[in-house]
């Protein structure tokens, strides 16, 4: 897997800003275990299951969906369309 390297951070009135959560779907069957979304979700918010799936590949799991600030890069990277989030009520950060 890819070890990306990390160099986003958090503006400093973070905690003053609402984020929207998102509910995140994963279609186990399509995954084809490339680890793109686990890798460089910038709130490690998935990591890989213990399940194996018809394709002989393991799907990520959600660790904290609290922690996904909705930035749809998991569902934008996925080459195999195998992940997608619905936006939630906004919240507190
Ligand atoms: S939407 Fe962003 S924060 Fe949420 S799981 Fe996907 S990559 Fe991670
Ligand atoms: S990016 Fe898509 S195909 Fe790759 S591990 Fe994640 S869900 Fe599976």
């Amino acid at each position: 897997m890819v070890m990306p390297l990390r160099i986003w951070r958090e503006p400093l009135d973070a905690d003053k800003t609402k984020v929207p959560r998102a509910e995140i779907r994963i279609i186990k069957e399509r995954c084809r275990g490339c680890g793109f979304c686990i890798d460089f979700c910038p709130k490690d918010v998935l990591e890989v299951s213990e399940e194996l799936n018809e394709k002989g590949a393991y799907p990520p799991k959600v660790v904290d969906e609290t922690r996904c600030m909705l930035c749809n890069f998991c569902q934008t990277i996925c080459p195999d369309v195998a992940i997608f989030t619905i936006k939630k009520e906004l919240q507190e950060s």
